[in-house]
């Protein structure tokens, strides 16, 4: 990295690498901010040739950018899906909802609605229930991206250890995350630091103030620098000022700023910032075919008929809801072109066998139905009697 370094001379810190030392966490210099940091103009960034060109970095830019596609999108032999019977459970034998649950779900449902009359739920008379099965199907991709920029940080002196070329960004080690869970963690490239003069001041570690010109000192401003105070009495002198000057509040008198960029330091740690990104990508399909809405099977939980969890799944074959093949094989060819810049981690599939009843009922002179789905006995009644919070009768 050292003879790569092609920054103007005038630093107070050695360049480059320091045999020996150790790596510092990013974040340590968080503590060495200083309070009295009103630099007039700050350039936030060098020209991008003065960085240092490090080999596999060429595109790495000031800016997050674009995600660079992974080497290779495709799963390793021992990783593929295996030639397993994936042959889900055919039968399914949950105990159709009573009339007590319904009664129960719909009053709790006239509860969680402020709004609602209680009356109805407890007095409907339920004329029929039918029961049928949604099935929810759910295809889930973990997939990883990374993206690269460059870095800085107010240099503190400490050394730069280099052991090498840096690797690739898609070689840099990182932490498994926990699966199918979104999440994002910054880290530094390995053998990519240097340390350069700071570009907002020159290395200097101060920047003139441009309030004052450097001066340190402003006219003052009760007597317009003259330095006398306009009494009816006649002239004295200004209460303000000394001869018609003020200390600069800008500066306090210094003439200059600490640099906001190097911190004072003079001297920046510059290196490539690896973002790693993790994104759960979800598809669902839902057959339903009652009025209740398809995308309320989404939100409830039912019975699990078929669930897999693989670096790459093939699509389900065998369900006995055709649709749900047909549905599976589109979504599953459907995320394998979905994430160019992405390398899939993991992917899981489940069928959930959701229960449906349509609970027909009649209250006073009406006559309608509500629903009630999944594991969780929630309620869908669009048709709810009593639903006015103002000008009606409820009670
Ligand atoms: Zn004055
Ligand atoms: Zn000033
Ligand atoms: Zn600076």
């Amino acid at each position: 990295m050292s003879e790569n370094t092609n920054f103007a001379s005038g630093s107070r810190t050695p360049y480059g690498a320091v045999q020996g030392s150790i790596y510092p966490s990013v974040g340590q210099h968080a503590g060495a901010s200083q309070s009295n940091t009103k630099a007039t103009h700050d350039a936030s960034v060098p020209p991008l040739e003065q960085m240092d060109k490090i080999p596999g970095y060429a595109a790495v830019g000031f800016d997050e950018g674009m995600f660079l596609a992974p080497p290779s999108q495709q799963p390793r032999l021992d990783e593929a899906s295996p030639q397993q019977d994936q042959r889900p459970r055919s039968t399914f034998n949950y105990t159709p909802l009573t009339r007590e649950q319904a009664r129960e779900a719909i009053i709790h449902y006239a509860a969680d609605h402020c709004c609602y009359g209680n009356n109805p739920a407890v007095k409907m008379e339920f004329t029929n229930m039918a029961s049928t099965s949604s099935f929810h199907y759910t295809l889930e991709t973990f997939g990883e991206s990374r993206s690269t920029k460059w870095t800085s940080h107010p240099y503190l002196g400490e050394g730069l250890v280099v052991t090498g070329p840096p690797p690739g960004p898609w070689d840099v080690m990182v932490a498994p995350p926990v699966m199918f869970q979104k999440n994002k963690k910054k880290i530094e490239v390995p053998n990519t630091a240097s340390v350069k003069p700071c570009h907002n001041c020159n290395g200097r570690g101060n920047k003139s103030c441009g309030f004052c010109q450097s001066s340190g000192r402003r006219k003052c401003l009760t007597c317009n620098g003259t330095g006398r105070s306009r009494m009816d009495a006649g002239p004295s002198q200004c209460m303000s000022c000394q001869g018609g000057w003020t200390k600069c509040y800008s500066c306090n008198g210094a003439g200059h700023n600490v640099c906001t960029k190097c911190e004072g330091r003079g001297n920046l740690r510059w290196y490539i910032q690896l973002t790693v990104q993790w994104t759960n990508h979800t598809d669902h399909h839902v057959i339903e075919r009652t009025a209740l809405p398809n995308s309320l099977i989404t939100r409830v939980t039912g019975l699990v008929a078929f669930e897999e969890s693989l670096p790459r799944v093939s699509p389900v074959s065998h369900f006995l809801e055709t649709e749900i093949n047909t549905a599976s094989h589109a979504l599953v060819n459907k995320h394998a072109c979905s994430f160019p810049t992405e390398r899939i981690l993991m992917q899981r599939h489940v069928v959930q066998i959701v229960p449906v009843t349509e609970v027909s009922f009649t209250y006073e002179d009406m006559m309608s139905s509500f629903f009630v789905y999944g594991n969780e006995h929630k309620v869908y009644a669009p048709n709810y009697p009593e639903q006015c919070c103002c000008g009606c009768s409820v009670l």
